[in-house]
């Protein structure tokens, strides 16, 4: 799959630079490859160099600015993840929604997903900066993640989000066929034939069947053959037929 593009993660205030080291890893491993980072505590640093594995090209591209507030101002869609529900009720989302979300706007806008302090999470003020929250469901005695646990848990529910969507994309793209499908009718003519030439050919004995029709018709069915393909089946079945009256004159 293809990177996902315009979805950027910021990591506010991070205190430990084997976070950010881990949540690049994280992202990347689920297709995703920006982050913004806001007043880093220890940025750059060897220890997320390390911690990046094969991502460091995203600590490299890393931006880095003084507040949240810069981090999305050209964001069409912010979802701020959060371990706690705060006074002020806000709307939310599961981590399945927001990848739904993030997947159904990529196209159009900006996105980003914040995360926030390991000691403290986010303010009140930076809460207030997203149009909706995203809680991961945990233990309610121990609900909150290392922060890189849960850049990996909403990144790899977008990852799956978006590989869904190409699949059921694929799929549709079957229902748009270049032929007609063959009809009930045409498929079983064509197994009378199929069948009239298999005993000619001394392939088929219909005193002693077998469930050998049964398995053609599985075998075709399977395939959903269009008019084209049955056509083609039926020509060469007609030419074995003719090919085996020139044997007989
Ligand atoms: N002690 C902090 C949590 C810090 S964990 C607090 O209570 O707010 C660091 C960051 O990881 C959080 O700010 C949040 O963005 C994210 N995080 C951790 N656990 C999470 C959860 N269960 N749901 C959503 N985000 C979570």
């Amino acid at each position: 799959m293809a990177v996902l593009k315009n979805i950027r993660v910021v990591l506010v205030n991070t205190a430990h630079p084997g976070n950010i080291g881990a949540s690049a890893r994280a992202m990347k491993n689920m297709g995703l490859n920006q982050v913004t980072l806001v007043q880093p505590k220890d940025f750059p640093s060897g220890v997320a160099v390390g911690r990046a594995a094969s991502a460091t090209d995203i600590l490299e591209s890393a931006v880095v600015v003084d507040s949240l507030q810069e981090a999305v101002a050209d964001c069409g869609l912010v979802i701020c993840a959060s371990a706690r529900s705060r006074k002020i009720p806000w709307p939310m989302l599961n981590p399945e929604k927001t990848a739904q979300k993030v997947v159904e706007e990529m196209g159009v806008t900006n996105i980003a997903l914040v995360f926030g302090r390991e000691d403290s999470g986010l303010s009140n003020e930076e809460l207030q900066l997203g149009h909706f929250h995203v809680q991961i469901p945990a233990e309610e005695k121990y609900s909150s993640l290392n922060l890189a646990a849960a850049v990996l848990v909403i990144c790899y529910e977008i990852h799956k989000a978006a590989s869904k969507k190409n699949t059921d994309a694929q799929c549709q793209g079957a229902e748009i066929w270049d032929q007609e499908f063959a009809t009930g009718d045409q498929v079983e003519h064509f197994y009378q034939h199929l069948e009239q030439v298999m005993i000619d050919i001394k392939f088929h004995d219909p005193k002693n069947p077998r469930q050998l029709m049964q398995r053609m018709r599985r075998l075709f069915g399977r395939v959903r053959l269009d008019v084209m393909e049955l056509n083609i089946l039926r020509g060469i079945l007609t030419n074995i037929e003719h090919s085996m009256e020139r044997k007989k004159d």
